[in-house]
């Protein structure tokens, strides 16, 4: 976050963006902080509570999150910006699989983002 960082709140973006990654319930865009001097769009996703996941590794689903993971993807070639999703992923407990860690659909494979260490 610079001076120049700021929480944008215009909703065509908002639209944009949603559309864009695809975020559809239970997800929902926490904020979007765009950061103009250093060509950045940090985009926060959260979940809303009692949500329902598949699980990631033999897609049961279902099931509830048993705490989250904090992760940040990274897309190079957002427009012209560098794009920084942050979410705390959900972990599910799979009566089969045990907790995995949910992924979303913009951190499957060929969506161009690539998850940050
Ligand atoms: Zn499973």
């Amino acid at each position: 976050m610079t001076k120049d960082s700021k929480v944008v709140h215009d909703e065509t973006l908002h639209e944009l963006i949603k559309a864009g990654l695809q975020i559809k319930e239970p997800l929902f865009i926490e904020k979007i902080i765009f950061s103009s001097d250093e060509g950045e769009v940090h985009v926060h996703i959260d979940f809303r509570p009692n949500a329902k996941f598949a699980c990631s590794e033999c897609s049961k689903e279902g099931l509830s999150a048993s705490g989250t993971d904090n992760k940040t993807w990274q897309h190079l070639n957002f427009f012209q910006y560098t794009c920084f999703i942050h979410m705390n992923a959900p972990k599910t407990k799979c009566p089969e699989c045990g907790v995995r860690t949910w992924i979303p659909l913009w951190a499957r494979e060929h969506s161009g983002f690539t998850m940050m260490p």
